[in-house]
């Protein structure tokens, strides 16, 4: 079980970062949350836009055609995913990007997933597209060329680490055993050291904030960026990344897990919720310009669909299929009601540096 190999690990060596808790609970090979099930759908832990409608990755298969097309049409692009889940996004791209003569031939369709149950359902959804699909663990291990990179709740799930200021000073937080719980089993929040180096890694609007407040760090961030600042330094490149999280860097704790559609308490029962938390678009732009990369956004979702024709393709769909009219409705509601995933859910664009504005996007 995890819970207890954390806690043998605590007793052993101290408290451990919340990155270390988080990639423990999600990654763990045999017990972690996303390494042994699929949890995304109605019936399982949480939903997502590719999920709710397949009109989603039509429109981001579109986009990345058209991104292809403003590449000059390259003989051979990379379509690369990251987290593709169960696959749902990709196989929606792929049969909209269809319709552009000459794209399929150049997708070379590429994976990046940590969960072997999850690339089996990949594996199966994928299958009837007759497209070559290759599967790697990390994006440095994707053969060079230009590439089209796509990520829907990717970047949420990368372990972030906190940080509170104390008397003056930035201070990890950290999870230890509560020592007031009778059981000595009881995961707890212990303020850690202060942060040593990696004070970076905190958000730049919050880095003055009062005592007491709460910031969150986000590595996993700043390696993405590194590597598509690696990737795209000589070879045209697009990323797409779609996630939840405010526009500019907040303080406070988002740390957040979810099992059953439900939210449980973060440390309760790691394993068995999803883990995620709130992305920082602020920082994240701020990490791609400062890498020399060109970065637009964060686009909210429900406009950026909005602007796209998500109206027209949904009035197309109702045509043929007039029994889901209301479903059709539904959905469109569900993806870009302000109240819904319309404004929470943002988009942010990260190029390199010779290529048009992403479509969709209002400003850069
Ligand atoms: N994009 C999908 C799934 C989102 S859930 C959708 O929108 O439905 C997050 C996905 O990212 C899962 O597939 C998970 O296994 C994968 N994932 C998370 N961290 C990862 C990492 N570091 N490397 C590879 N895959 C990762």
């Amino acid at each position: 079980m995890i819970a207890d190999t954390l806690r043998d690990r605590i007793r052993t060596g101290g408290p451990i970062s919340i990155a270390a808790f988080m990639t423990e609970a999600l990654f763990d090979p045999r017990h972690g949350f996303y390494a042994t099930k699929d949890p995304i759908g109605a019936g399982a832990d949480f939903i997502t836009a590719p999920e709710i409608s397949q009109m989603f990755g039509e429109l981001v298969g579109l986009v990345a055609a058209q991104t292809w097309l403003d590449m000059g049409r390259p003989g051979a692009v990379k379509l690369i995913e990251m987290g593709p889940g169960r696959g749902t996004m990709m196989s929606d791209a792929l049969r909209a990007a269809r319709t552009v003569p000459g794209f399929m031939d150049a997708a070379e369709i590429v994976l990046i997933e940590a969960s072997a149950a999850l690339k089996a359902v990949q594996a199966q959804t994928l299958g009837p597209s007759g497209a070559q699909i290759r599967w790697v663990d990390r994006l440095e291990a994707v053969a060079p060329g230009p590439s089209i990179i796509l990520g829907n709740e990717f970047l949420d799930c990368l372990p972030v680490r906190q940080a509170v200021r104390h008397q003056g000073q930035w201070h990890e937080r950290l999870v230890g055993l509560d020592p007031q719980d009778e059981t000595g089993e009881a995961f707890a929040f212990v303020l850690g050291p202060p942060l040593a180096g990696d004070s970076d890694l905190i958000p730049a609007r919050l880095r003055d904030a009062d005592d007491g407040a709460l910031v969150e760090l986000r590595p996993g961030d700043r390696q993405v960026i590194d590597q598509l600042a690696a990737r795209f330094a000589d070879q045209p490149g697009r990323a797409l990344f779609i996630d939840y999280g405010p526009a500019q860097s907040e303080i406070g704790d988002t740390l957040q897990a979810i099992r059953a559609h439900k939210k449980q308490p973060p440390l309760e029962a790691p394993g068995t919720a999803d883990l995620t938390a709130r992305v920082d678009f602020e920082s994240l732009i701020m990490a791609g310009k400062s890498a020399g990369l060109t970065c637009y956004g964060p686009e909210p979702q429900g406009a950026w669909l909005t602007g796209l024709g998500l109206e027209a393709r949904a009035a197309a769909l109702s045509q043929s299929q007039p029994g889901k009219r209301s479903e059709i409705a539904r959905q469109i509601w569900r993806l870009t009601d302000k109240e819904q995933m319309g404004e929470l859910f943002k988009l942010v664009c990260i190029d390199s540096a010779d290529l048009p504005p992403p479509p969709g996007f209002s400003a850069g």
